[in-house]
Parts: structure tokens; C-alpha cells; sequence
């Protein structure tokens, strides 16, 4: 082999480079397909001179065999007891048999155009630290001419971003973990930059607001969406949070009012405002929960309330005056004929509260799930006659029972009796100008139906989704009915416990039929 440099000039360009320099150094390359360092080209000395004494990972391959080198900056990367220091001086292909079938067509791509690769942040698991590492990469591979100005070699100078990435997936995996839980909970987020006064937003507060996914949101047309009543309390509230020296809490419950459909909602806002060094806010996030569900709930809880306490009132201030005068004739007049009269008042006084005070009864125990069902053969026409007993008895109202007579199903007595007197009733009570109820019992193949008629005030369409609610009460302009607003709630648990299904049709003033099915077939219902 020719020498192109004499041994000590040859070495001269393997000087320094730390432990990797001296590994270089002590390597014995004649041994190796490229021959010892006096015969290298000068392109590989002075390549191998800049990659030894650089801070910058770098790795070369050099000859057809891709005999390697590399730095001390490289070195980390073959982590411990891995391929170090026994990829200096070896094949290519022998050091890298787990990836040589990703990185050869690199190599091979430099060598035969000449062009240089650029990969960023690319996952070449190695083996290092006695185990397959998924590791990150960026990368350029470049060629290195040789002798005769052909390519000699290819020259690695990359970068390990492991970490870069794993800390890039981590912040990631904690976005997409935050905004499940935003999506998950339904919420609004908004950040406002106080610098412009405007904020951006996810699509949920931006639909809130009236606002397309793409638009921008200005806090001044956010404030104008917000329900008049209580602009003046949100925008003191948002100037209290963001003001210098404040603690920069948010937190405050409103209504939007969709601008284009008008549609209300009641949200609250919890928020921070951010302050820099001066003590000037710099920014201000925070969410918004839709709690109109929760406000109307409890809004019908405090008038629930109020309602009980009258609707049990009531009654009581009527027993106590029959039973006022009742002590009075008994201590004046012991015969009167008054007595029967009052004492009549007084039982109807108590059985009111009675109904009251059982309606109550049943909802706790609906709410504690213990509503049990004691199931007995039942002939269903029947039933509905020896539950309308008291209306047949009062001379004032037409009662037709039609249907099928020979109708049996499987259930709880009481109850469905319960559920029956409860229609009935409500078609006396809110039919106050009508004296005729209609009860049908029919079935078809699965399920029985009784449906209850009334020719009173009906119900609104938009009303009619929310009378079987807890509490819910329709406002009769002006008529006031008595009663909690349960006695439906309660029919539909009850049905519903039986597998059955509830329902209502009606129409304002000319109406309702309120109607009930209940399984036919015994063996699908396992109660
Ligand atoms: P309550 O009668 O004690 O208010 P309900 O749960 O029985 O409670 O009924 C809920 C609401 O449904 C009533 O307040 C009334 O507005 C409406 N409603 C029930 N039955 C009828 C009916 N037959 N006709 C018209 N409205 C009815």
C-alpha cells in the first residue's frame, strides 16, 4: 500500500478528541479493510480531524466495507455496555444488524447521488444499555469525497432528541388528557390576551355565544351576549380579577343569551388572571360550565319547597277550623246536626294530607331505590273499575271504562292502582269544566295500554317533555291547582320499575290522554 503521509503526519490529524481520539489513535487499522492511517487520503485525515475535536455528534463510514469512527459526542448515544468502543474501527453492517435495513438505503443513497439526507426527529431503536432502546434522531448523512474525487465515505453529523420527543409526546398525551376531560365535563375554555382584549376559545364556548368555530372572539361582543341583568356584575368581576394587586381570581355564574337563537344558558365561570413582574396582568383563562340544569333544578327544589309547605298548610288550617267547631258544638250543643258535616270536612281534610304526606313517602323511596314490586295476577279492567270507585260514587262525572275485559297481567296491585287514581284524579282536577272521562284498556302482542281521557285544559306541546319530572308544574294563567307536582313523577317510576312506558297526548283546550303500557310477557320482565 502507498503511503500518502509519513506515520507522525498521519497521527498529527488523529490528535485530541478525548477518549475517542485516543481509541482512534491506539486502533490498529491495518488489520481493517482501509489499512493504517499513513495510507488514508487526506479528505479522510481532515474529516477525521474536525469530527474528533467537535462538540457535535458525528460518525463516519469510510470505504466500500463503511469501516466507522466516531466522537465523544457520539458516544452516549451507544448508552452502556452497548456497541461502544466496539463499533470504532468495525463494518457497518456488522454494527448495526437491527437497523441496517432502514439506514443502508441512506448510505447508499449519499454514495450513489452524491445528495445529502435530512430526517428530524426520526425513531431508530438501537440496542444499547442491554436492551432495544426506541431512540430519536435528527440527521444528515453527506458524502465525503475520497480519492480520485470519488466518494469515500459518508459522514453522519446528528442529533439524539429522545428526550425532545418524549417531552414533546408527554405534553401531548397531557393536552389530549386535559381536553377528554374539557370534552368529557362539557366545558368552555377561553384565554384572553388583556393586551388586545381578545380572546380565543374552544368551539363549545364559541356555539355558546353564537359564534362560528373560525371567528375570533371580542371581549366587548362577549359581553354583549351576556344577559342584561347581569353584565354589569361580570364585567366588575372580570376588572376585579385582572386588577394590579388582585389575587386574580374569577369566579361568577351568568346568563348568555345566544344572539342569533336567543337561547339562555346559565354558566359559570372560574377563571385566573396571570400578572408579569411589574405586577401588570398579562393574561386571563379559564372555563366555563354550562349549570343551567343544575340552577333550574334547584330553582324547582326552593319553589318545591314553598309549594309543600302550602299544599300541607292548607289541609291542616282546615282540619284545625272543623275541629274548632266541632269542640264548640260538642261543648254548646251536643245534638246539631252540624256535627256530621264537620266531621265529614275534618276526614276529607286528613286524607288530603294523607295523599300529600304518601306522595312524599313514595319519592324517598324512589330516590333510595327501594320501590319494591309485589306481583300478582291481575284482570286489568277490573282493577280499573275498583280503583275509580270514588268517581263512579260522586254523580257529577261520566265515567267510561271500555276494553278488553279478559285481560290479565303481572303486577303490582297497589301500585298500578296508584298510577290509575293518579290519571284520574288529574283528569278531574285540571278538566274543571268537564265531567267526562274516558279509560280504555287494549293490548297488543307485547304490551297491555291504559290510556285515561280527560276533556279539560290540555297541555302545551313545549310543557308536555317535562310533566313527568320531578316537581314539575305547568303555570295555568291565571287557574290555580293544588298540588307538588309529583303525582306523575311518581306514576312514571312506577311504570317504569313494571318495564312499562308512559306517555301523554294533548292539546290545549281540548284535553289530554295520559297513557301507560306494561309488559304482556312475564318471562322478559325478571321482577
Ligand atoms: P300536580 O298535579 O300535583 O301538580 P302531577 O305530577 O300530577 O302534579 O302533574 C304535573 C303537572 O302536569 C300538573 O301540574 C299539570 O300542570 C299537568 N297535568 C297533569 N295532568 C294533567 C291533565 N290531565 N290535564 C292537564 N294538565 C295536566
Amino acid at each position: 500500500m502507498q503511503l500518502t503521509h509519513s506515520p507522525e503526519e498521519a497521527y498529527q490529524y488523529l490528535e485530541g478528541g478525548g477518549e475517542m481520539g485516543q481509541l482512534t489513535r491506539q486502533y490498529d487499522w491495518a488489520s481493517t479493510a482501509i489499512g493504517s492511517p499513513d495510507t488514508w487520503p487526506q479528505s479522510l485525515l481532515t474529516t477525521l480531524s474536525i469530527i474528533l475535536n467537535s462538540r457535535f455528534p458525528m460518525f463516519l463510514w469510510w470505504g466500500p466495507e463503511l469501516v466507522q469512527f466516531y466522537n465523544d459526542a457520539y458516544r452516549p448515544s451507544l448508552g452502556n455496555n452497548g456497541k461502544h468502543p466496539k463499533a470504532l474501527g468495525q463494518r457497518g453492517e456488522d454494527c448495526w444488524p437491527e437497523i441496517w435495513p432502514v439506514i443502508k438505503p441512506l448510505i447508499d443513497q449519499v454514495l450513489t447521488t452524491g445528495e445529502a439526507t435530512w430526517n428530524e426527529d426520526q425513531l431508530i431503536p438501537i440496542y444499547r444499555n442491554n436492551r432495544l432502546e426506541d431512540v430519536y434522531w435528527t440527521f444528515s448523512y453527506s458524502k465525503v469525497i475520497g480519492e480520485g474525487g470519488t466518494i469515500g465515505g459518508v459522514l453522519v453529523i446528528c442529533n439524539e432528541t429522545t428526550d425532545k420527543v418524549k417531552t414533546y409526546k408527554a405534553a401531548e398525551e397531557a393536552r389530549m388528557e386535559l381536553e377528554f376531560a374539557i370534552e368529557a365535563a362539557e366545558m368552555g375554555t377561553w384565554d384572553l390576551d388583556p393586551a388586545t382584549n381578545r380572546f380565543i376559545g374552544n368551539d363549545r364556548i364559541k356555539s355558546w355565544f353564537g359564534l362560528a368555530p373560525d371567528d375570533e372572539i371580542n371581549l366587548a361582543d362577549a359581553i354583549s351576549s351576556i344577559a342584561e341583568h347581569d353584565r354589569e356584575r361580570v364585567t366588575a368581576a372580570i376588572q376585579s380579577a385582572m386588577r394590579k394587586g388582585s389575587d386574580g381570581n374569577y369566579n361568577v355564574v351568568y346568563t348568555i343569551v345566544n344572539p342569533q337563537n336567543k337561547t339562555e344558558r346559565i354558566v359559570k365561570a372560574i377563571g385566573k388572571a396571570k400578572f408579569d413582574a411589574e405586577g401588570n396582568v398579562c393574561r386571563f383563562s379559564g372555563t366555563l360550565e354550562d349549570v343551567t340544569d343544575e340552577y333550574l333544578v334547584q330553582q324547582r327544589k326552593d319553589e318545591f319547597l314553598s309549594i309543600a309547605s302550602h299544599e300541607l298548610k292548607t289541609p291542616l288550617t282546615s282540619l284545625k277550623a272543623s275541629m274548632q267547631i266541632l269542640q264548640k258544638l260538642v261543648n254548646t250543643d251536643q245534638g246539631s246536626d252540624k256535627v256530621p258535616f264537620f266531621v265529614d270536612k275534618a276526614n276529607s281534610s286528613l286524607s288530603k294530607l294523607l295523599y300529600l304526606i304518601d306522595d312524599l313517602m313514595n319519592v324517598s323511596k324512589i330516590q333510595q331505590g327501594q320501590l319494591g314490586l309485589h306481583k300478582t295476577r291481575i284482570n286489568l279492567v277490573e282493577l280499573v273499575n275498583d280503583c275509580c270507585e270514588h268517581v263512579r260514587m260522586n254523580d257529577r262525572y261520566e265515567l267510561v271504562v271500555g276494553g278488553d275485559k279478559e285481560l290479565f297481567i303481572d303486577a303490582d296491585y297497589r301500585r298500578i292502582d296508584q298510577v290509575i287514581v293518579n290519571l284520574v284524579n288529574n283528569a278531574i282536577k285540571y278538566a274543571p269544566r268537564s265531567n267526562r272521562i274516558e279509560i280504555n284498556v287494549e293490548h297488543n302482542a307485547e304490551n297491555a295500554k291504559v290510556s285515561v281521557r280527560d276533556f279539560g285544559i290540555g297541555v302545551s306541546a313545549e310543557k308536555l317533555p317535562h310533566l313527568f319530572d320531578r316537581y314539575y308544574r305547568v303555570d295555568s294563567l291565571g287557574v290555580q291547582f293544588s298540588g307538588l307536582g309529583l303525582g306523575l313523577y311518581i306514576c312514571s317510576e312506577i311504570v317504569k320499575r313494571h318495564k312499562g312506558q308512559i306517555g301523554v297526548d294533548s292539546e290545549v283546550g281540548a284535553g289530554s290522554t295520559f297513557w301507560f303500557t306494561l309488559p304482556l310477557n312475564p318471562l322478559l320482565d325478571e321482577e
